[in-house]
C-alpha cells in the first residue's frame, strides 16, 4: 500500500547485540504481574514517549491532523518535530518485524508488542535491529529523518494493526497530546 520495499536495504543499517540480561528481567516482570493478579490491561496499552527522558518536544501533527493523518493508515498517529539523526526509542518492548525501507514511509522500524499490536516509526536517517530482534523499552532502534514522503525531518509515529496496518488509537506518556501540544519524556530506560 505504500510501494515496493527498496532492494538493497537501509542504506546505514548497523547491527547492535541484543542484551539478555535485560530480557531477563523483562520475563521476571510480566511472570510477577500475572501472580500478583494484576491485569494486563493498563501496562499492555501504555506507551512511553520515543524520544530520551527529561526531553520535550513538539507534536507538529495529532491525531486527526488535517494534512496527513485523516486516512484509514495515519489517522492516530503523530508528528513529532525532532531534530534528523536524534535518538528514537521503542515506546514499549516487543519484537521488531521491520526495520528496512518501505515505499512512501522511507526507512521503518516497526516492533510487535506482547499485546499484539505493532508500533512502527518512520521517515527515519537509519535503523540499527533485524526483523527478529527483541528490544525492551526505550532501546534506540533508529535514528530520525526525512526518508520517504516527507518534507523536513520529523518522526512519524503511531500504534497500528500489524497486519493489516490501520491506525489505531493509543497514548503516548499515558494522554493523548494534539496538535502543537508539547511531549515530555519520561522514558527512564533511554
Ligand atoms: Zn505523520
Amino acid at each position: 500500500m505504500f510501494g515496493r520495499k527498496r532492494p538493497g536495504g537501509s542504506g546505514g543499517k548497523a547491527t547492535l547485540s541484543r542484551r539478555a540480561g535485560i530480557f531477563i528481567g523483562s520475563l521476571a516482570v510480566v511472570l510477577t504481574t500475572g501472580l500478583t493478579g494484576t491485569t494486563t490491561a493498563s501496562a499492555a496499552g501504555y506507551y512511553e514517549a520515543l524520544f530520551p527522558a527529561g526531553e520535550t518536544y513538539r507534536i507538529s501533527q495529532g491525531p486527526g491532523g488535517s494534512y496527513s493523518h485523516l486516512d484509514y493508515y495515519n489517522r492516530y498517529a503523530w508528528d513529532i518535530a525532532l531534530p534528523a539523526n536524534y535518538e528514537v526509542t521503542a515506546t514499549q518492548a516487543g519484537t521488531i518485524v521491520r526495520s528496512d525501507w518501505y515505499g512512501t514511509s522511507g526507512i521503518e522500524v516497526m516492533i510487535r508488542h506482547p499485546n499484539g499490536l505493532c508500533s512502527h516509526y518512520i521517515h527515519l536517517n537509519r535503523s540499527f535491529y533485524e526483523p527478529g530482534d527483541w528490544v525492551p523499552q526505550g532501546r534506540i532502534v533508529g535514528w530520525s529523518g526525512s526518508t520517504g514522503s516527507s518534507t523536513a525531518p520529523h518522526l512519524h509515529y503511531g500504534v497500528i494493526d500489524c497486519n493489516t496496518r490501520q491506525s489505531l488509537p493509543s497514548t503516548l506518556e499515558g494522554w493523548t497530546p494534539g496538535t502543537g501540544a508539547l511531549l515530555t519524556s519520561s522514558n527512564y530506560k533511554a
